[in-house]
């Protein structure tokens, strides 16, 4: 048993919280802290009446490392579960070496004034996490996190060599606004509206926005549309998995939506700089999240499944074969659980497994690591039982 500091009390911060508590044996005290406490205050009242636990509460502000400090050191947990933004990845990982915690995260960091990610600034933590005993957990959300331990999953029970890697994700979930974001749409944005890149027998090559794309289907849901995106796991997974050849990133985009992102882009509202209006300094992207649906709010309506999964080509005893592996999540089922949709859940809950993956000493060592740089045997049993159930498909047509 150990104690949990959750930073961060948007859509992914409710359903850790929420997780956290239905598997309160592993987790001694539960701690939620966010920049508004109101909202924390409301997320501890509905976990204390559905399941009887209580989650304390602070605010915090997790740009400021001395804020930080100061509750890591009052509170003395022994994890801090980062789910705030990735612009405070550095913030916070600088405040748990000074306070003596250890580090977890869903999304890699990100400077604020660049629309531009990459893993770069927080494995230069490495050395530092090392000398001060502690474990850093990069990317335990699901994508990245989960895809990552498929792959390490099929690496280690599948295949003695992986060679084309093909994460995919589909939505096919329908929430019923004309346009919204499933997480964090600053964040959302910037990520989907960047331009292409995957990896190639050794090197990046770069695409137009959505430049490459075609129609995959995806299980209980059918042919969906897929364009090629670059995502942060595919750094990582190229430098852990060296026999890659290929790798890429599918995600499904509706018609419907990837009008309304050109329309934002083309009229200025996915700027990330600063604009003077009547004397105030507005960020167009933040002020376009101001007045978009919350992603936390769309759940009540939202139908229909994600499906996430890793399509995989290789050769395990010198014959060459395929193999599927994937999650689907029923935005309903997620939304009865935790008052959560989908995305929010399917990130929360890996977020929590990862967090007692630690608790229970089973995914510890100093330093910073990737999750598929971990077991990944315990963590795929907790899917099953933790509400992300997986499914294999072996030898068949990846259509890739
Ligand atoms: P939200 O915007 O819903 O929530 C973010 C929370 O962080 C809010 O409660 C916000 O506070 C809080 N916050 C922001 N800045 C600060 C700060 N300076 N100090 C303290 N708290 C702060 O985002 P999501 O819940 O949708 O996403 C959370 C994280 O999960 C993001 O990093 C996102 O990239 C990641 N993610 C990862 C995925 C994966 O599969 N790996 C998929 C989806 C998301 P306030 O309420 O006051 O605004």
């Amino acid at each position: 048993m150990g104690k949990i500091l959750i930073i961060g009390a948007g859509g992914v911060g409710t359903v850790v919280v929420h997780k956290v508590a239905q598997n309160s044996d592993v987790f001694g005290e539960i701690m939620l802290a966010s920049r508004t406490k109101a909202k924390c205050d409301v997320i501890a009242a509905d976990v204390k009446s559905r399941y009887g636990v209580t989650v304390l509460t602070a605010q915090v502000d997790a740009d400021v490392v001395s804020e930080l400090v100061t509750l890591l050191q009052s509170y003395k947990p022994e994890l801090v579960l980062n789910v705030a933004l990735p612009y405070q990845d550095l913030t916070i990982m600088d405040a748990c070496l000074e306070a003596g915690v250890n580090y977890m995260d869903t999304a890699n960091y990100e400077p604020k004034d660049e629309a531009h990610f990459e893993y770069s600034w927080q494995w230069a933590y490495k050395e530092k996490f090392e000398k001060a005993g502690l474990t850093a957990i990069l990317g335990c959300g699901f994508d990245p996190g989960v895809t990552s331990i498929f792959t390490a999953f099929a690496a280690k029970h599948h295949f003695d060599e992986i060679q084309y890697l093909d994460i995919v994700d589909c939505n096919a979930g329908d929430h019923g606004k004309a346009f919204a974001t499933n997480f964090n749409p600053e964040i959302n944005i910037r990520e989907v509206s960047q331009r292409g890149k995957y990896y190639d027998n050794g090197t990046w090559v770069e695409t137009e926005p959505h430049e490459i794309h075609q129609a995959l289907n995806y299980p209980k849901i059918g042919p969906k549309e897929s364009y090629v995106i670059y995502h942060e796991e595919l750094e990582s997974l190229v430098k852990n998995f060296p026999t890659i050849k290929r790798a890429r990133f599918w995600m499904t985009f509706g018609q419907e939506y990837l009008t309304h992102l050109r329309v934002i882009q083309n009229i200025g509202m996915a700027r990330i700089d600063e604009v003077d209006y009547n004397g105030v300094k507005i960020v167009p992207i933040q002020f376009l999240k101001a007045v978009l649906p919350n992603p936390g709010d769309l759940g009540e309506n939202y139908t229909g499944w994600t499906s996430i999964g890793c399509r995989i080509k290789g050769f395990k005893n010198g014959v060459e074969k395929t193999y599927y592996v994937y999650n689907n999540c029923s935005h309903e089922a997620a939304y009865k659980e935790t008052g959560m949709q989908g995305v929010s859940y399917t990130t929360g809950v890996p977020a929590m497994i990862g967090a007692m993956m630690f608790m229970k000493g089973l995914w510890r060592k100093a330093g910073v690591y990737n999750v598929e740089e971990f077991n990944p045997d315990p963590f795929m049993e907790q899917l099953n039982l933790q509400g992300l159930p997986w499914h294999e498909l072996h030898d068949i047509d990846l259509e890739l």
